[in-house]
C-alpha cells in the first residue's frame, strides 16, 4: 500500500480500500491475504477503507512540479468494482479527476459492474484512466467484450497470472491497446506454471495487431521468485501505449 511498489509497469500502487473474494481462477492464488491479515483484518471479507486517501494528491504535486506523468495501479487488495465498494468509490472518481498528472490504471475481474458504476461525467471516458480486465485463462475470456463496450480513452488486458495459451487475435480490431503478460506468483510446489510459448505466441499476436506488450514476470527453471526483466528470447518486451496518438 506504500509509495513503493514491485510491479514494473506502474510508478505508484493506490488502495482506498482492501479486501475481496474469488471470482475465478486467476484468483486461486490470490496474494492478498498475508498482507491484510498483517494489518489484523480478514482479506476475504470487506472491502475495508484505508487511509492511504491523501497520497495521490502529494503524488499528483509531485508529478506536476517535475513535469512528468507517473502511473498509479488502483486497487491492488482488492476489485475497484467490488459491489461491497460502492459507497466508497464516488470519492474515489473525485480525487481521480483532481490528479490529473497520474494516469489511473484500474483493473477489474467485474467488467459486468463497471458500466453502472462510472461517474456521470465519464463521457468518452476520463482522459488519465485506463481501464483493464484480468484474462489468464479462455474462460474469462468474455470479460474482453465487455470492456469494449465501456468508453475510455485506454483499455488494457492483464493475462497474469498466465495459466494456459490464449488467442487475443479476434478482440485487437484497435480498441485494445496494451497487453500485459506474466506467471503466478505463488509458492513452489502450488504454482501453476507460465510457458514461455505461450509468452511468445502473445507477444506475436500483439505485433500482427500494433498493441503494446509489456512482459512482466517468469520463473527461471521454476527456482526462487520470478524474474522481472521482461526478457523474452534474449529482448525486453517491456512496451506502452503511445498515449499521445491515442488522444
Ligand atoms: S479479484 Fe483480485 S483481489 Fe479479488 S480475490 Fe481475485 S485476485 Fe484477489
Amino acid at each position: 500500500m506504500g509509495e513503493k511498489t514491485g510491479i514494473g509497469w506502474t510508478h505508484h500502487t493506490f488502495n482506498p480500500w482492501m479486501g475481496c473474494n474469488k471470482v475465478s481462477e486467476e484468483c486461486e492464488f490470490c496474494y492478498i491475504g498475508q498482507n491484510i491479515r498483517r494489518q489484523g483484518k480478514e482479506p476475504f471479507k470487506g472491502p475495508f477503507a484505508t487511509k492511504d486517501w491523501n497520497k495521490p494528491r502529494n503524488w499528483n504535486r509531485k508529478a506536476e512540479r517535475d513535469g512528468v506523468r507517473r502511473r498509479v495501479f488502483t486497487c491492488s487488495l482488492s476489485d475497484f468494482f467490488h459491489r461491497r465498494a460502492d459507497k466508497l468509490r464516488p470519492k474515489v472518481w473525485e480525487i481521480i479527476r483532481e490528479c490529473r498528472s497520474l494516469d489511473w490504471l484500474i483493473l477489474t475481474k467485474r467488467p459486468e459492474l463497471i458500466a453502472d458504476r462510472l461517474p456521470p461525467d465519464w463521457g468518452g471516458g476520463y482522459p488519465n484512466v485506463w481501464l483493464g480486465v484480468t484474462v489468464g485463462v479462455t474462460s474469462s475470456m468474455s470479460r474482453v467484450p465487455l470492456l469494449k463496450g465501456i468508453p475510455a480513452k485506454v483499455r488494457f488486458i492483464s493475462a497474469e497470472p498466465l495459466l494456459e495459451r490464449l488467442d487475443f487475435r479476434p478482440h485487437l480490431d484497435g480498441s485494445v491497446h496494451w497487453i500485459i503478460t506474466g506467471c503466478e506468483q505463488a509458492k513452489k510446489g502450488k504454482r501453476r506454471l507460465m510457458d514461455m510459448d505461450w509468452v511468445r505466441d502473445i507477444h506475436q499476436q500483439c505485433q500482427e495487431a500494433g498493441v503494446a506488450h509489456f512482459f512482466k514476470q517468469r520463473y527461471i527453471d521454476n527456482k526462487g521468485r520470478p524474474v522481472k526483466d521482461g526478457l523474452l528470447d534474449g529482448v525486453v518486451r517491456q512496451e506502452f501505449p503511445d498515449v499521445e496518438q491515442l488522444a
